[in-house]
């Protein structure tokens, strides 16, 4: 089984529990929020959560405040793709929701990649440079098979 799909699992059984844990911080909106995260096993933008949410749960200004409170739970995590904005995928239970994307320049379809730059040569960067604890970010961009 890939990563992807266990990390989706653990995410699935895992809410429930974790929003009655954190009950008091989670209510309205911003459980419709994660439901809707829950959903989708990609990234979505505060636009298209706005656009999801059951109407007269919310405007776009509670989207922005909840994604920033919920990120702050550790419950949700933020990536960017250049243009466009950040946009936000549920965050499992102790996971540190590290994974790549590859990102069609054309439609905007974002496909989750398994794969990440490898630890022997991120070690390599960081000792040539006398860095520790060194880390990454990294978007793939390219033309999906519709669009070539
Ligand atoms: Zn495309
Ligand atoms: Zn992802
Ligand atoms: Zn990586």
């Amino acid at each position: 089984m890939n990563r992807r799909i266990k990390r989706k699992e653990a995410r699935v059984d895992r809410l429930a529990e974790r929003l009655r844990r954190q009950s008091r911080k989670v209510t309205g909106p911003r459980q419709s929020i994660l439901e809707i995260l829950r959903r989708d096993s990609h990234p979505l933008s505060i636009r298209e959560i706005f656009q999801a949410l059951p109407e007269g749960e919310g405007d776009l200004a509670t989207v922005y405040r909840s994604m920033h409170l919920l990120e702050k739970m550790g419950m949700v995590k933020r990536f960017h793709f250049g243009h466009g904005g950040a946009r936000f995928e549920l965050l499992a239970e102790g996971d540190d929701g590290h994974h790549h994307h590859l990102v069609c320049t054309q439609c905007s379809q974002i496909v989750e990649i398994d794969e990440c730059f490898p630890e022997s040569l991120q070690d390599k960067i960081a000792a040539r440079n006398g860095f520790k604890a060194v880390t990454h970010k990294l978007e793939f961009f390219g033309l999906c098979p519709r669009c070539q």
